[in-house]
């Protein structure tokens, strides 16, 4: 399937649209089932599994989402600070901002809903069968427990990328420049550093040094087309699809999920939440995805126990 330009956490290509604005017209409209004997027959069989993981994979870890009651970076909330707008009129804020959140995850781990998903992929490839994550999460808990096959569609804390040039690179860095050090501390009260914009993350490639920025999609921003090519492959090709973390009326799972569901293949969400979108879906298993995972990906009887 061809996708369309389609701009974040907002405009949904028309094919979508269109199935969203009537999500049961073919769908049954049975209540998802949470048999756990009976996904795992499914999951016994499946030869290449999507994985789509949101927010609260993350949130079991203790990541902070500056998002929703009392997600707050000083005074700002991610939409306050996650813009392309927001990093022209102030770069040193929202540098602080993005060095306070890697400095956090150098204290936070993969939970065992992170380290399933890795123990399955790492499995199942001995089978030759294939699990694909495709997350919206930045802040790669699924890359440290081991996953191989990730799609990040929303860029990670991790990464940089040159306004001038465009050059991206891996930066694990602490801190990631000199006058970043120290800075960042979230309380409300704290002011502004200020840095110099010659001081702040600077491009290393030959001959530039222009500005860098988090290679994060920002609010308003466009997701990356290859990597949106290579999701709407794997959505194509799965014969499974799992949604963890993330209600299927939240983007992205609202835009993903449904375009598999719509093709006959099962779909189980593992969330905190019961939606009514959950209704076109054949299994839902409700509580946190740390518990409800694990048993659900653990090997199956049925697998060749030698590899
Ligand atoms: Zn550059």
């Amino acid at each position: 399937m061809i996708v369309c330009k389609i701009t974040c956490r907002g405009i949904l290509n028309s094919h979508l649209r269109a199935r969203l604005r009537n999500p049961w017209s073919s769908q049954n409209m049975a209540r998802p089932s949470s048999d756990l004997a009976a996904f795992r027959e499914i999951f016994s069989k499946a030869k290449h599994i999507a994985i789509l993981t949101g927010a609260g994979v993350s949130a079991e870890s203790g990541v902070p989402t500056f998002r929703g009651a009392g997600g707050y970076w000083r005074k700002w909330q991610a939409q306050d600070l996650a813009t392309p707008e927001a990093f022209a009129r102030n770069p040193s804020r929202v540098w602080e901002f993005y060095h306070y959140r890697r400095e956090v995850m150098l204290t936070k781990n993969p939970n065992p809903a992170h380290l399933a998903i890795a123990e399955c992929e790492e499995r199942l490839s001995k089978q030759a069968r294939k699990v694909t994550v495709i997350t919206q999460n930045i802040d790669e808990l699924h890359r440290r427990a081991g996953s191989k096959n990730i799609l990040e569609i929303h860029g990670s804390l991790f990464k940089t990328r040159c306004v001038s040039c465009g050059h991206e690179s891996a930066n694990y860095k602490s801190p990631i420049c000199a006058a970043l050090e120290g800075k960042g501390a979230p309380d409300p009260n704290t002011s502004d550093a200020g840095i110099p914009v010659q001081d702040l993350p600077r491009c290393e490639q030959a001959g530039c040094h222009g500005l860098l920025r988090p290679a994060v999609v920002w609010f308003g921003e466009t997701l990356d087309s290859d990597i949106l090519t290579r999701v709407e492959q794997e959505l194509d090709n799965c014969d499974l699809c799992l949604v963890v973390g993330t209600s299927s009326i939240v983007y992205p799972a609202a835009m993903f999920a449904p375009q598999v569901a719509a093709r006959g293949v099962p779909v189980a969400e593992f969330n905190m939440e019961d939606t009514p979108a959950t209704m076109r879906f054949k299994f839902h298993f409700h509580g946190p995805c740390g518990t409800t995972l694990p048993p659900a990906l653990a090997r199956h009887e049925t697998e060749d126990q030698t590899v």
